[in-house]
């Protein structure tokens, strides 16, 4: 499953948002390495096209897709040389897809700030800092060898090691790898498996009275990342961690009605991440169960096939699909095939995102 992980200082609020995302109960406690093993969730996707397909369909069970979701505690100044826990924790970012970086945006003096006052723009400085820092430290370990078989001859590490010289001057001005221009080189440097280049993004955390407009902290953090052209969402842990403790769903609605909220901010902050990995859905929609699943863009079909099951890839035949648009208006699958939307698809069809697919294989 794609691996989201949460970074930020210790007491931004990480470990609240990771339980309202996951409605776990992780500990949450004001001081610094309250997390010190990494949680890992499985959050599932809201989408209102399943809940609409399964109205249709009227099945016995509905399931939606999953990211699965992870919180990196304990990462400080000094991380990359082994601070706190700081190596260890970069290491479980080195396994994720993508980067949620929460920075602090609310006052509270009952709060401590592991560096003595709340400032967003510095403390995503001081994360971004050590994870480049790591990067340097990953590409000069790297480097070293292909140095020396550059020297001896050989064609090919010589264009890798001037690449990597290139990102090293990029990554020395304390920009991440992800705003390096590396042309039709990306193999190489996807093969580094570096810190800063796995998309990123932002969430600010606030209290009441940062919600839902921002404050003069949101404001200074906007304005310092506007650059990197990343999704900046302002979310209130909080406020979120007091929905997900809600018993019902008609509980929760009611909440949101009073704050004036049209859906938890942690709809927006899944809804976001999975933008953010790129990723697709489509459904499956039988009698016994209408389902979403995961694909990353460009997937065809039989990889489609295969998230389900290996042996659905394997013995691949054909696809029938009909688009969700098409599935709604006529209503069912027979109403969508007497009108002709469904088509039959081959091994080379892309998967768009809300086809209703149905695979034929051989098993
Ligand atoms: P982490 O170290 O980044 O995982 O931070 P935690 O989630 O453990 O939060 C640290 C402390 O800040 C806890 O006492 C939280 O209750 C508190 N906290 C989190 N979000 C907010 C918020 O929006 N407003 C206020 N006042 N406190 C918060």
């Amino acid at each position: 499953a794609l691996k989201c992980g949460i970074v930020g200082l210790p007491n931004v609020g990480k470990s609240t948002l990771f339980n309202a995302l996951t409605s776990a109960k992780a500990l949450a406690a004001n001081y610094p390495f309250a997390t010190k093993e990494p949680n890992i969730g499985v959050i599932t996707v809201p989408d209102t096209r399943l809940d609409k397909l399964a109205e249709l369909v009227n099945p016995q069970k509905v399931q939606p897709t999953t990211v699965d979701i992870v919180d990196i505690a304990g990462l400080i100044k000094g991380a990359s040389k082994g601070e706190g826990l700081g190596n260890q924790f970069l290491g479980n970012i080195r396994e994720t897809d993508a980067i949620i970086h929460v920075v602090r945006c609310f006052d509270d003096d009952n709060v401590v700030h592991v560096d003595g006052s709340v400032d967003p723009v510095r403390d995503k400085m001081i994360i971004d800092t050590e994870l480049i820092f790591k990067d340097i430290e990953t590409i000069e370990k790297r480097v070293e060898k292909l140095r020396r078989t550059a020297k001896s001859g050989n064609k090919e590490h010589v264009k890798i090691v001037e690449i990597y010289d290139g990102l090293l001057a990029h990554l020395n001005q304390e920009k991440p790898a992800r705003s390096f221009d590396i042309g039709d080189e990306k193999a190489i440097l996807d093969d580094l498996y570096l810190l800063t280049a796995k998309p990123v993004l932002y969430v600010c955390n606030v209290d009441e009275d940062g919600f839902p407009d921002g404050n003069k902290h949101t404001k200074a953090f906007r304005e310092s990342v506007a650059a990197e052209k990343a999704e900046v969402l302002l979310v209130s842990a909080q406020i979120e961690a007091e929905i997900a403790e809600l018993d019902t769903a008609e509980e929760r609605q009611e909440f949101l009605e009073d704050m004036g909220l049209p859906e938890p901010g942690v709809n927006r902050v899944i809804r976001a991440s999975y933008n953010l990995l790129k990723l697709l859905t489509y459904f499956t929609a039988g009698e016994k169960e209408v389902r979403a699943w995961t694909i990353t863009e460009g997937t065809k079909a039989p990889g489609a096939a295969g998230v389900i099951h290996t042996d659905f890839e394997h013995g691949f035949i054909r696809a029938e699909v009909i688009h969700y648009d098409n599935f709604v208006e006529f209503g069912s699958e027979s109403g969508a095939r007497d009108n002709g939307k469904l088509s039959v698809e081959g091994k080379e069809y892309v998967v768009e995102d809300g086809d209703v697919m149905h695979f034929r294989f051989n098993v």
